[in-house]
C-alpha cells in the first residue's frame, strides 16, 4: 500500500472503529483503519472450524427498536439496516436455578408479568420497578444521571423489594457487566436493563459474522481503506497535536485526526510517550480498572435438539442463585472452577447457515479474572471438563454429540483483541468509574479521540449498542471540528 495522507486513521477495526469510519466516510473525509486481527469486529469477530462458523464473542444485540434504538438509529443513518437482516428472538433472556426457569419477553409489561406470576407477593413493587425502568431514556437521562449516578443497583433494588431470590434474579443480567450489584453504578444497570434486557434478542441474520463485514463493504464503498494483520506500533505527535500513527505493514500514515479504539493503557502508555501527558491523567489511566474477562467454550453439536420455543436467545444458567456472589468472587480476581453462573448461547437455533446439515453449535460463557497463560495452560481443561457437566445438567445429551469443541481463555481474548487485561466490556462499570468525565472521547492530545469500551459517556457499559453511540459521538466531534475548518 502506498503512502498516503488520511482525514482520520483509526486503530482497530472492531465495532465502535467501523461505526466510527463509515460515518466519517459517508461524510466523504479520507479515512485509514489499522486492525492487528486478520478480520475486523473485535470482540465480534467469528471463526470457522470443520464447517462450523463460531461467533467469537458477542453474540445478541439491544437497542434495535425502532425508531429510537441506538442501534437501530445508527444502522438506518449507515443505510445498512435493511442489509443486515436485523431480526429478534420472541424470547430474549432465560434465567435458570435449580428452583426457577423464567423467560423474558422483549419489554418491561411482559418482563413484569413473568416476574409476578413467581413472585406473587411483590407484583406491583413488580411492576412499580419496570415502570420506573421505561421512564429511563434519552430525555429523562441527565435527571436520572444526577439522581442514581452515585448509587449502587443493589441500593434501587432494596428500594423496590424485600425478597432476596427476586432481588437475585434482578441481578442475575449483571453478568453483562460482571460487577456485583452494590459496586455496579445504578445507572449502568438502569441503561443495561433498558436497553439490552427490556429491548434485547436481536441478531443479525447470516451471525454476527456479517456485521462487520457489512460495516466493513460500507467503509470501502466510501472510499475507506481497512489494513488487516497491521498493528499500531505509534501515534505520532509534533507540537502537541496529533499528526498520524505508525503501523508494522503501512509504516507513517499520516493523518489530521486519531481515532483509537485501542485499550487506554494501551493508547496512552504503549502507542504515546506517557511523559507528554497530565502526570494526573496518566495516574488515571494506570489505576483504571479493567471489566473482567471470560472463559468461552464453543462446542459443534451432532443432530438439532434445542427447540427454539423452549429459551431465549440468551440463557442464564445459574444453579446456586446467587450472582452477586459469584460477581464478587470473579470481579476480586477469584477463579471458579465450580462454574456458580455462565451463559449459554446457541445462534445456529436461529441460523442453520452458520453448522453443517443436520448439527447445531453452542456457545458457553463464564466470567473469569485474567491470569496469565501459564495459569490458563494448566486449568483449560479442568474448566472444559466443568463447564461440559453443567451444561448436561441443562442439556443432558450434549456429551454425546460433540463435534467439534475449541475453548478460548482470557490470554485467548487479550491475544486476539489487545484488551488489556482480555477485558470483555472495557472499562469495569462501578460507580466512580462510569462517570461521563472519567475517559471521555476526547483526550488531552489535540485531535486525538477515543471511541470503544474504554470511554465513558455517563452509563457505563452496556455492550454494543453504547460502544456504537459512543463511536457515532466521536466521528460527530471529528466533523464538527474539520467543518469549522473549511468555513
Ligand atoms: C465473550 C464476549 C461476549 C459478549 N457478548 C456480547 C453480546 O452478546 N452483546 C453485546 O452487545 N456485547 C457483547 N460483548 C461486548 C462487546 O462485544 C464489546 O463491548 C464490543 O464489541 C467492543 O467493541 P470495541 O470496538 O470497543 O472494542 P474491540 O471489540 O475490542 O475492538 C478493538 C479492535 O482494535 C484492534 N486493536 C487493538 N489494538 C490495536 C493496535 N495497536 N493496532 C491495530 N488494531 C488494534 C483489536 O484487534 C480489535 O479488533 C461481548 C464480549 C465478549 C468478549
Amino acid at each position: 500500500m502506498k503512502s498516503n495522507s488520511y482525514d482520520v486513521a483509526i486503530i482497530g477495526a472492531g465495532i465502535s472503529g467501523l461505526i466510527a469510519g463509515n460515518y466519517l466516510a459517508q461524510a466523504g473525509l479520507k479515512v485509514f483503519i489499522a486492525e492487528q486481527h486478520y478480520a475486523v469486529g473485535g470482540c465480534c469477530s467469528y471463526f470457522k472450524r470443520d464447517g462450523f462458523t463460531f461467533e467469537c464473542g458477542a453474540h445478541s444485540l439491544g437497542s434495535c427498536r425502532k425508531p429510537d434504538g441506538y442501534l437501530y438509529k445508527i444502522f438506518n443513518e449507515l443505510g445498512i439496516y435493511d442489509e443486515l437482516g436485523v431480526k429478534r428472538a420472541r424470547c430474549s433472556d432465560t434465567v435458570i436455578s435449580s428452583k426457577y426457569k423464567i423467560n423474558f419477553y422483549g419489554n418491561t409489561n411482559e418482563m413484569a408479568e413473568s416476574l409476578s406470576r413467581e413472585f406473587v407477593n411483590e407484583k406491583d413493587q413488580i411492576y412499580s420497578f419496570f415502570k420506573e425502568l421505561e421512564g429511563f431514556g434519552a430525555k429523562s437521562f441527565l435527571n436520572y444521571y444526577s439522581r442514581y449516578r452515585h448509587i449502587s443497583f443493589d441500593a434501587v433494588l432494596s428500594k423496590y423489594f424485600q425478597n432476596k431470590e427476586l432481588k437475585q434474579i434482578l441481578s442475575f443480567f449483571l453478568g453483562n457487566v460482571g460487577v456485583p450489584s452494590d459496586r455496579v453504578s445504578a445507572v449502568t444497570a438502569l441503561a443495561l436493563y433498558r436497553e439490552f434486557v427490556a429491548d434485547g434478542g436481536y441478531y443479525v441474520d447470516g451471525g454476527m459474522k456479517k456485521l462487520g463485514d457489512v460495516l466493513k463493504k460500507k467503509l470501502e464503498d466510501n472510499g475507506g481503506v481497512i489494513s488487516l494483520r497491521d498493528r499500531a506500533t505509534q501515534i505520532f505527535i509534533q507540537n502537541g497535536r496529533v499528526v498520524g500513527i505508525e503501523t508494522e505493514r503501512c509504516g507513517a500514515i499520516p493523518s489530521r485526526y486519531v481515532i483509537s479504539t485501542a485499550g487506554i493503557k494501551q493508547t496512552f502508555i504503549r502507542l504515546l510517550n506517557e511523559e507528554m501527558l497530565p502526570i494526573e491523567f496518566i495516574r488515571k489511566v494506570k489505576q483504571s480498572i479493567p471489566s473482567v474477562s471470560a472463559v468461552i467454550l464453543y462446542l459443534g453439536l451432532t443432530g438439532r435438539m434445542i427447540d427454539p420455543q423452549d429459551w431465549g436467545r440468551t440463557v442464564w444458567y445459574m444453579p446456586n442463585l446467587d450472582p452477586d456472589n459469584f460477581h464478587r468472587k470473579v470481579f476480586a480476581g477469584d477463579c471458579n472452577e465450580h462454574i456458580d453462573a455462565m451463559i449459554l448461547a446457541f445462534p445456529s437455533k436461529y441460523d442453520h447457515s452458520l453448522t453443517p446439515a443436520q448439527c447445531e453449535s453452542l456457545m458457553c460463557i463464564i466470567n473469569a479474572p485474567y491470569k496469565n497463560d501459564a495459569y490458563w495452560l494448566s486449568k483449560k481443561e479442568e474448566f472444559k471438563q466443568a463447564m461440559l457437566k453443567r451444561t448436561a445438567e441443562v442439556l443432558p445429551s450434549i456429551k454425546d454429540r460433540i463435534r467439534v469443541s475449541e475453548i478460548a481463555t482470557p490470554p485467548t481474548i487479550a491475544r486476539f483483541t489487545l484488551n488489556d487485561a482480555g477485558a470483555i466490556y472495557g472499562l469495569a462499570c462501578t460507580s466512580d468509574q462510569i462517570n461521563a468525565n472519567f475517559m471521555p472521547s476526547k483526550t488531552p492530545v489535540e485531535n486525538l479521540f477515543l471511541s470503544s469500551h474504554w470511554t465513558t459517556q455517563g452509563y457505563g457499559q452496556a455492550g454494543i449498542p453504547v460502544v456504537a453511540l459512543g463511536a457515532r459521538q466521536a466521528a460527530h466531534s471529528i466533523k464538527k471540528k474539520l467543518i469549522k475548518v473549511v468555513n
